[in-house]
């Protein structure tokens, strides 16, 4: 006879297993989900039963007969519980307070003029008491994307180049004060979930995530999951492109990043330019995205030969990144995001015309080049689900 302790595990595996099917469904109704499932149909109805005397799944409407009585739909509520997730840039926090279906409830940056650890702990319970009305007792948990390398497990940043952490235990930092579950994962990573959760990646497999801004990032799913390794993978940035190149943050020379970073483009209009209002604006930037941008915005006004120019060297070192993605991974997806696709029209199409004429073309025909849709909420997005995966559908918890 099962123990008491091996019953216990075995209806909580059905109810995350039901849970889960329900929540990736748009209605289901009990029969559907026995088959499913492979659960019996008495199961079925006393696990469904539980989960919606707690409140977490809801009957939403009948869907048509196929004789008999009509199927009772079921679906997540998405309102039982709340996420709160937040994208840790350069000089910035976003926050998003979301419900179960990703919905957006509250949204809000806090520009910072340093991100040390210590003030987004501080800055993120200053939010939480901001939102407290509309969270009430309903936090499911925390998660948080952050650049560079990022142990998921531990809840440590290893090393972001970007944010200057080494070594930070973020998620218990935050944990420790706000008493929540707290969750924290590669920004890209959650950027790539978030297009999985939200956005186009439909029956793609093997996709490759590059997001292109104040640094380059990149992110693979192979076979429809996410390659994460915990010791960091899909740092394109840190892709040589040029032997002997400019020094980069990592420490190496000639990355990506360290050419066609957005610093990397405001000092190399800065050297060409024969503009002294560019030059002098130049010495004003700071080593923030908002700032970044506002010089290369303001530098096509004025000085527009330069810019363009800079932007034409830009397309081909994208477009030597693209090519190499395309030919080491075999990609049927490639998603290109970030900050960048702000001056899409100088450099985008270029970009992918030379990763297709010299990827190798049986593997260049077969790859479907897309662009970030979901817009900035993606970096928080993926994290989001990141809890929601891990609190809800995750056996052990
Ligand atoms: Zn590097």
């Amino acid at each position: 006879m099962a123990s008491k302790a091996s019953k216990e595990i075995m209806k909580e595996i059905n109810e995350k297993l039901l849970l889960r099917a329900i929540y990736e469904s748009d209605g289901i109704d009990r029969a559907s989900l026995a088959k499913m499932t492979g659960l019996s149909p008495a199961t079925v109805t006393k696990v469904v039963g539980d989960l919606i005397e707690i409140g977490l799944v809801e009957e939403t409407g009948v869907a048509d007969s196929t004789g008999g009585r009509k199927p009772i739909l079921l679906n997540v509520r998405p309102g039982k519980s709340c996420v709160l997730g937040l994208k840790i840039g350069v000089g910035y926090l976003d926050y998003s307070l979301t419900d179960l279906s990703g919905s957006v409830l509250a949204s809000e940056r806090k520009i910072m003029e340093n991100t040390v650890p210590e003030e987004v702990v501080s800055a993120t319970g200053e939010i939480l008491a901001k939102w407290s009305d509309l969270i009430g007792e309903r936090l499911l948990g925390i998660g948080i994307a952050v650049s560079g390398i990022v142990d998921s497990l531990r809840g440590v940043v290893k090393n972001s180049f970007l944010l200057d952490w080494k070594d930070v235990p973020i998620a218990r930092m935050i944990s420790a004060g706000y008493a929540a579950k707290t969750f924290v994962m590669n920004d890209v990573d959650s950027f790539a979930l978030a297009h999985f959760w939200k956005g186009n990646v439909d029956n793609h497999k093997n996709c490759v995530f590059i997001t292109l801004g104040i640094g380059i990032g990149g992110a693979v799913a192979i076979d429809g999951k996410l390659h994460l390794t915990g010791a960091g993978s899909g740092e394109f940035g840190h892709m040589t492109i040029e032997h002997n190149g400019n020094l980069c943050t990592c420490g190496s020379r000639g990355c990506l990043e360290a050419h066609a970073s957005f610093e990397a483009l405001a000092r190399k209009l800065f050297s060409i330019t024969a503009s002294n209002e560019l030059k002098e604006l130049y010495s004003s930037v700071r080593a923030t995205e908002t700032s970044e941008i506002h010089f290369l915005k303001r530098a096509l006004e004025i000085d527009r030969a330069s810019a363009e120019s800079v932007f034409d060297q830009y397309a081909t070192d994208i477009g030597i990144a693209l090519k190499n993605l395309v030919n080491i991974f075999a990609p049927d997806y490639v998603l290109i995001g970030g900050e960048a696709l702000e001056f899409s029209a100088l450099f985008l199409e270029k970009s992918i015309d030379y990763a297709k004429e010299n990827a190798f073309s049986s593997l260049a025909d077969a790859v479907k080049f897309d662009t970030d849709r979901i817009g900035e909420k993606a970096w928080t997005l993926g994290c989001i689900y990141r809890v929601i995966e891990s609190e809800l559908f995750t056996v052990g918890k």
